[in-house]
């Protein structure tokens, strides 16, 4: 249920009504815009008396929402989240653009600091590293774990850019204390208490849409991280699973973009590498992700992908990744 107070309601009279409404056992979504306030009501509404809640002086209506995600869905935040990441002013969503850029797999010290130099002085605003790899074959190359995440804090350290990086296992959160977002990466979209974990702590989560998973399915996840108190999340599509084996793994749901704005105020960015998992293909997409409206991107970029250590067909070189910048840039300034 939802609450839109009157444009005049004085923040006296506000506070009481969101005192009363939690003392119903109610929790409090308050969205303040530049015209109103609304107020999200979730847990038992049928107890509330709508007609009462309609008839009081400061509120201007009371509708149901029927939408399975609440937190989450913009009926509830009518305004386009801007989630800050890191104290040095990057922001991603209502109109902030931001690219996030670096290896799937931290290699050593000196790999990352090239790579991030290099992705910094082309555009990109964050720095991600891959420590803990979600492979799907235990033989395969796991990651550096917590080693990777020293390496990238301190990469973070020196060269001031924040980081992002993604987390398996609950009982790996304390290495994460100086990660600026945690990833849940597309195996761990519905691994709820996970995601209720992460809705304990204050930091962005950037919450990857698992290649199975329908745009209502994402948005629950994304609700199970509001609903314990974190609202700084970031969606981010990468690809869903599709009969057609031409693609070395999944089909990019571009329109995932334009929809996700429609039913959520959160911060939609676009993967392109781990659903197509080709290099050359991954400018192109990134190109089609911008134009329909996406808040940012992530782009694998190594050094030497033929020789990384996990998904060398999906990362570009810092070169390439600095020429795709530039047309990106100019897409961003003709649109
Ligand atoms: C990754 O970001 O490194 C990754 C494995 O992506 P996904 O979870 O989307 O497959
Ligand atoms: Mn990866």
């Amino acid at each position: 249920m939802i609450a839109v107070l009157k444009a005049n309601a004085s923040q006296e009279r506000c506070d009481m009504l969101i005192t009363w409404l939690k003392k119903q056992g109610l929790a409090v979504h308050v969205s303040k815009g530049e015209n109103q306030t609304v107020l999200g009501l979730v847990g038992d509404t049928a107890s509330v008396d709508t007609d009462m809640l309609s008839s009081l002086d400061i509120v201007e209506k009371v509708t149901v929402v029927s939408d399975p995600f609440k937190a989450a869905g913009r009926k509830f935040h009518p305004d386009d989240s801007v989630i800050e990441i890191g104290d040095r002013g990057v922001k991603i969503g209502g109109g902030n653009f931001a690219v996030i850029a670096g290896p799937g797999c931290i290699e050593s010290p000196e790999q990352l600091s090239g790579i991030t130099d290099s992705v910094k002085t082309s555009g990109a605003g964050i720095l991600f590293g891959g420590a803990f790899l979600p492979r799907s074959s235990p033989y395969d190359f796991q990651g550096l774990g917590a080693e990777g995440i020293q390496i990238l804090t301190a990469e973070k350290k020196r060269s001031g850019i924040p980081v992002i990086t993604e987390i398996k296992d609950i009982r790996s959160l304390p290495l994460f204390e100086d990660v600026d977002i945690i990833q849940v990466g597309a195996r761990n979209t519905q691994n709820f208490d996970l995601l209720s974990e992460l809705g304990g702590i204050n930091k962005p989560i950037l919450l990857k849409r698992g290649p199975a998973c329908t745009i209502r399915e994402l948005l629950m996840s994304a609700e199970y991280i509001i609903a314990r108190g974190n609202d700084r999340v970031i969606l981010c599509e990468r690809g869903i699973c599709s009969f057609d084996n031409a693609y070395l793994r999944d089909v990019l749901d571009i329109s995932a973009i334009p929809l996700l704005h429609k039913l959520t105020h959160l911060p939609v960015v676009m993967d392109p590498c781990h659903a197509i998992r080709r290099a050359s293909m991954i400018e192109p997409m990134a190109k089609a992700a911008v134009a329909a409206g996406a808040d940012g991107l992530i782009i694998e970029v190594h050094n030497d992908p033929v020789h990384s250590r996990s998904g060398a067909t999906q990362a570009i070189t810092p070169d390439r990744f600095s020429e795709m910048m530039k047309k990106i840039q100019k897409l961003r300034e003709v649109l």
